[in-house]
């Protein structure tokens, strides 16, 4: 399948998904998540229009770099990231997705020469114990520490669901990711906005947007997994 065919495709469920919740499409934004293909999709994801790229690896986020050097392309981080490698990709990257701990938000503090970083606080709402992220308790102490960190911008929350076939299951996690939001949007921080909801990869992004989603992260459903043949 061609990239166009995919996001064809990925377009018409986000659209019936928005109308199914009475959302418009325009507030969820597709982010191609690039980390199981080449160059070439890279740049044909490109041509579809598909200009937020997502890499779960700051390795594999530089390498794409090296290739491409399109200014409409919007960067985003949104795996895990050792505390020693903030200094090799803070600079590069605009949004981050997977901030989950306070060593880390000292280290982008510091590292970050100038302008804020726009990051997403990772989640665990499923509780799974293979999960990173935050608990929603914990969330408001999390939010009160950041207050002091200049170079960091709290965008919003993100969080992956299990991966089940049970989606009441599913349901249930971006809902109460949406609850957390809810309640931090409305602390009305100006250090932390919380805006926004990163939720949704290809086998659950229909019932993420039915459920609020603002960012879908999608890979193998969109640019396809070349390791995996599809
Ligand atoms: C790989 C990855 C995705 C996309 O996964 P697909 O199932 O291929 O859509 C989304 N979010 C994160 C954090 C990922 O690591």
């Amino acid at each position: 399948m061609t990239v166009k065919e995919n996001l064809k495709k990925v377009n018409e469920i986000i659209r019936m998904a928005c109308e199914k919740s009475g959302r418009s499409q325009e507030d969820v934004s597709v982010i191609a998540v690039t980390k199981y293909v080449g160059i070439e999709r890279v740049q044909e994801a490109i041509s579809c229009g598909l200009f937020d790229l997502a890499e779960n690896r700051k390795e594999g986020l530089l390498e794409k770099q090296q290739e491409i050097h399109d200014e409409r392309v919007t960067w985003h981080l949104i795996g895990t990231l050792q505390t020693r490698k903030v200094k090799d990709v803070v600079d590069h990257i605009d949004y981050f997705h997977a901030l989950d701990r306070l060593k880390l938000a000292d280290e982008i503090n510091k590292r970050k020469k100038s302008g804020k970083l726009k990051c997403f606080i990772e989640m665990n709402i499923s509780g799974e114990e293979s999960k990173h992220g935050i608990k929603e308790n914990e969330l408001d102490d999390f939010i009160d520490a950041l207050s002091g960190y200049e170079h960091i911008q709290t965008v919003g929350l993100m969080t992956m669901a299990p991966n089940s076939d049970d989606s009441d299951l599913i349901r249930d996690v971006f809902r109460r990711l949406r609850n957390c939001r809810n309640r931090i949007r409305d602390r009305k921080l100006d250090y932390a906005p919380c805006n926004e909801l990163s939720m949704g990869m290809s086998h659950d992004y229909r019932i993420a947007v039915e459920e609020g989603a603002t960012f879908v992260r999608i890979g193998t459903a969109l640019v396809g997994n070349e390791l995996k043949g599809s």
